[in-house]
């Protein structure tokens, strides 16, 4: 007599409730067939089960690397109710299979552990449990795949039943499916980090020193940059890919050479190589720079440097272009921590190589990487996916579209340069955030605020201290013989945002750095000299939603605004930038990033 009862195939590595799966099976009257070790246990417990070599009618082999590979196996899951299918079955005597569990050998929890050698991380790549847990789910309208003990018990109840609803099948096949890819990455990510440098860099750890490990890898291809020297830490990396991509478009955009200046992911300065002014020259402490005159790159991260020379203390450095010596001594006397760009000319890689005795971080990264068009990340256990923000900043027609005044002309070449700049920036600044330029570079930007107004102040009173830094009083300023950039920097910060107090400590400290005490800026004097700041091009990553943001541009000199609209407030802010004189242009793409 035929054998008309349902097969179930088992092999599990984890045989966590199987004796209760086993059980339930036999008894609605399921045939089980077992691999080894799980046909061992189940016997053992007195239960009734055959060796998977009993329909196999071949031993076990290689010790245990074959098991389950076999036609009568694999013939008997991949069957369809379908009358060829049905033929090859009878010729060949096969019966089909209804039921496969199977779970895989430990290749995670193996590499886990401390000095793992390759081959034995080798021998816990399951092969025969692939292939069931993958023949079985795709063969998932037919046959159903249990790869979590988890759902035995309501499995067992769908078959006291009857049979497993379609939608059990689906899901069980959804999870084996999840199951094989997730093996199959641990599989790859374990050889990646042993055999391949191109692919994956070790980080010095994540965003703070106690999370390690770190990584930074690729899945396909190679990684798009190389460590020239030095060792990447997480927010090295965070600030280099953006930054990176902030300058490349920069250069794009403009055709001049681009810097970017990043802290903590948003650029405290970005700029193009526009020709320093002699006072320029001196607010960013480079006039006496040899070469920079000849060099747009050394130009532009002059600006990008210069622009908050505060904010910028520490820095990772993004450079469009091939590295030269007047960029490379620019940053050699900086406290910075790193430098991505697409290439060095060897001397200026001497120079940078030298830096934090040794350890300075030079990246070099390949110009023509295209990152994919969709991204992912994993925040608190879950991933996000996304289109990549690729849409394109241009010059020449991104601004186009003046709304006050009404019927104005296209805005001159210099304020869409300015706005190119401002726009871009954005694009690779944490949100909110809000970005006056001039001159081809950032002079005030306000990054990862809450509400977009202090954005605005947080930007404008950037730019105010900025202009500041212009006033005869500050470029004359005497600091003592031996008096370090930084403390020079924080002392004119002081100065120009008006921080200084009247008398105590803090004040004395102040005094400290000056041959000759400057007088403080009175009032007046700061409004004075505030109200010749003009030209200013402001950038926002979405819509103004109040006119209070249109009036704090009023205060800085701002001639051109750029932003998103939409707001219920357009018409007031419309209105506000009429009033003072400001040309509003939209720009028509919201930037949020983070
Ligand atoms: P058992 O304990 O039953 O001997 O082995 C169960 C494990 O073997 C399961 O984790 C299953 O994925 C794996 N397995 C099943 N068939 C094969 C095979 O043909 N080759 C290999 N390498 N592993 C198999």
């Amino acid at each position: 007599a035929t054998d008309t009862r349902k097969i179930a195939i088992l092999s599990v590595y984890d045989k966590t409730g199987l004796l209760d799966l086993a059980n339930g099976l036999l008894k609605s009257n399921v045939r089980l067939l077992a691999s080894g070790g799980t046909a061992r246990m189940i016997r053992d417990a007195g239960l009734e089960v055959e060796d998977v070599s009993s329909i196999t009618k071949a031993p076990e082999m290689l010790g245990g690397r074959v098991k389950t590979l076999h036609p009568a196996v694999h013939g008997g899951i991949l069957a369809r109710n379908i009358e060829s299918d049905e033929k090859d079955l009878a010729e060949q005597g096969i019966s089909k299979v209804d039921y496969v569990v199977c779970n895989l050998y430990p290749f995670k929890e193996t590499v886990a552990k401390t000095n793992v050698t390759i081959p034995e991380a080798v021998e816990e790549i399951d092969i025969g449990g692939v292939t069931l847990l993958r023949a079985a789910a795709k063969n998932h309208s037919r046959v159903t795949i249990l790869s979590d003990p988890n759902d035995y018990p309501s499995f067992l109840k769908e078959i006291e039943g009857g049979q497993v609803s379609e939608q059990s099948r689906q899901l069980y096949a959804l999870k084996a499916f999840t199951h094989t890819a997730d093996y199959d990455s641990a599989i790859s990510d374990y050889f990646r980090k042993t055999w391949s440098s191109e692919q994956q860099i070790p980080l010095r750890y994540g965003a703070n020193p106690h999370q390690k490990p770190a990584a930074a890898y690729v899945k396909e291809g190679k990684l798009p940059f190389k460590a020239l020297a030095g060792q990447p830490g997480y927010i090295n990396l965070l600030d280099a890919l953006n930054a990176w991509a902030l300058v490349k478009e920069l250069d794009e955009a403009t055709g001049l050479a681009a810097a970017a200046s990043f802290k903590h992911v948003s650029p405290a300065g970005a700029a193009i190589g526009v020709p320093l002014s002699e006072s320029e020259a001196k607010v960013y402490m480079v006039h006496d720079i040899a070469g920079i005159d000849e060099s747009q790159l050394a130009q532009a991260y002059a600006r990008a440097r210069g622009a908050d020379r505060m904010s910028s203390f520490g820095d990772l450095i993004a450079l469009s272009r091939k590295v030269d010596v007047p960029t490379a001594k620019i940053i050699s006397r900086e406290v910075s921590d790193g430098v991505v760009a697409p290439d060095y000319e060897p001397e200026a890689f001497e120079i940078l190589k030298k830096k934090k005795g040794g350890k300075y971080l030079v990246l070099q990264f390949d110009k023509s990487f295209v990152p994919p068009a969709q991204e992912t990340r994993m925040v608190y256990g879950v991933y996000l996916q996304q289109g990549r923000n690729d849409v394109q900043i241009k010059a020449d027609e991104t601004f186009s579209n003046v709304l006050v005044p009404k019927g104005a002309d296209k805005l001159p070449e210099s304020a869409r340069r300015d706005l190119t700049v401002a726009t871009i920036a954005l694009k690779y600044t944490q949100s909110n955030s809000v970005c006056y330029a001039l001159n081809g570079q950032v002079i005030g930007l306000g990054a990862g605020q809450q509400s977009r107004i202090h954005c605005t102040r947080l930007a404008g009173d950037k730019a105010d201290n900025w202009w500041m830094r212009f006033h005869e009083r500050t470029l004359a300023l005497q600091f003592k013989q031996g008096t370090k950039r930084a403390d020079k920097s924080n002392a004119i910060d002081m100065l120009c945002s008006n921080q200084v107090p009247a008398s105590g400590v803090e004040r004395e400290d102040f005094e400290k750095n000056f041959e000759a005490v400057p007088t403080l800026f009175t009032p007046e004097e700061r409004s004075s000299w505030l109200s010749k700041l003009s030209d200013v091009a402001v950038s926002s990553d979405a819509f103004f939603p109040f006119s209070d943001n249109v009036y704090r541009l009023g205060r800085s000199g701002v001639k051109y605004a750029a932003a998103p609209t939409g707001s219920v407030n357009d018409g007031a802010v419309f209105e506000a930038a009429g009033k003072l004189g400001i040309t509003f242009v939209e720009q028509p793409i919201r930037l949020f990033h983070h």
